[in-house]
């Protein structure tokens, strides 16, 4: 018990300022950042914590805006945590804080084509269910066999990809449970053919998006059969901004932190888009970025 407690210490911070771990670059301090070294330490914490201690989970925080007023309780960060990948015949299994470039990276090397369509997405693969990243070609849940998830009480199950019912930018991960691992199905492929096909994505992606600035990425989802870049450019928003927080020229739908941009600034700018949008085509945009933490 003593020494269970011990190591739990040594994987936990406290006031961790979440800011600059974040794409976004916003965001207050978190009570506690705990980033469990193994499941076993991940479960210890859940079912030892105390009943009023709120757990909140992140992965590479590329998603999400971070209130200004910080986030209450523990969050938690799955990203330290050993035996990362295992390789089967036909599927793979991968520790949810795996990051996804690192396994599309993994893969390749074996001649193993799995989810190479997402490159250029950053982020955990964890987040990548949670959010069912994708594109308009290719969607994380057309490789998803199954998750294996723990809920914050320290329970585990698994839950397979029919159950879960993914939809566009929606994993429909149950509430409060912790993704630990996700099995992917694999197939065998020529290496060479499959790093063509990621050169490609990324000569797409570069001269279209802001890659490398501070964004989360798409801001809002697509209404179905419209373009949400197109809705913001078309209703006269591309050149708004609050503070630091402005609108990319390269891409109507990702917002990028300038500078010294605040979580509150991203947020009146996406009210402003959204009733701008609104009053031109009667279409309340939907966000697909998440907000976390204390908003007031
Ligand atoms: C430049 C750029 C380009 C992008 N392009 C795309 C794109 O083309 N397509 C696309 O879909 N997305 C895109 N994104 C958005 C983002 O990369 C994805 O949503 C990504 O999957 C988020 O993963 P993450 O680990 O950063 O999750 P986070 O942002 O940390 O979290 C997102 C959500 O997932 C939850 N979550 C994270 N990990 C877990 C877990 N282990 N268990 C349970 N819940 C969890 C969090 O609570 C949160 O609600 C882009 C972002 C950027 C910055």
């Amino acid at each position: 018990m003593l020494s269970n407690l011990h190591k739990i210490r040594k994987m936990c911070e406290v006031n961790v300022s979440l800011k600059e771990l974040s794409s976004l670059k916003v965001g207050g301090i978190c009570d506690v950042l705990f980033c469990p070294e193994d499941e076993e330490s991940l479960i210890y914490f859940l079912k030892n914590r105390p009943n009023d201690m709120k757990v909140t989970i992140l992965g590479n925080m590329s998603n999400v805006i971070i209130s200004d007023e910080g986030v209450q309780g523990c969050v938690i960060r799955l990203g330290k945590m050993r035996n990362d990948i295992e390789f089967h015949d036909d599927y793979i299994k991968v520790n949810a804080g795996f990051q996804l470039s690192t396994l599309i990276g993994q893969c390749v090397r074996r001649g193993i084509s799995c989810c190479e369509k997402l490159s250029c997405i950053p982020g955990t693969i964890g987040g990548a269910v949670f959010m069912n990243a994708g594109t308009s070609e290719f969607e994380i849940k057309d490789v998803l066999i199954s998750v294996d998830v723990v809920d914050f009480e320290g329970n585990k199950w698994t839950i397979s990809n029919k159950k879960l019912k993914m939809s566009y930018r929606n994993g429909n991960i149950p509430k409060d449970v912790i993704i630990i691992s996700v099995n992917l199905k694999i197939s065998h492929k020529d290496a060479e053919k499959i790093i063509s096909s990621i050169r490609e994505i990324r000569k797409r992606r570069l001269n279209s998006q802001p890659i490398g600035g501070a964004t989360c990425g798409s801001t809002f989802k697509n209404p179905d059969k419209m373009k949400a870049w197109q809705l913001i450019k078309e209703a006269g928003c591309a050149q708004f901004s609050v503070g630091d927080a402005v609108i990319s020229d390269l891409h109507c739908n990702f917002l990028i932190n300038s500078g010294k941009a605040k979580a509150s600034d991203f947020i009146e700018l996406i009210t402003l888009i959204r009733i701008k949008v609104f009053e031109r085509t009667g279409i309340m945009l939907e966000e697909e970025i998440i907000k976390i933490g204390r908003w007031l």
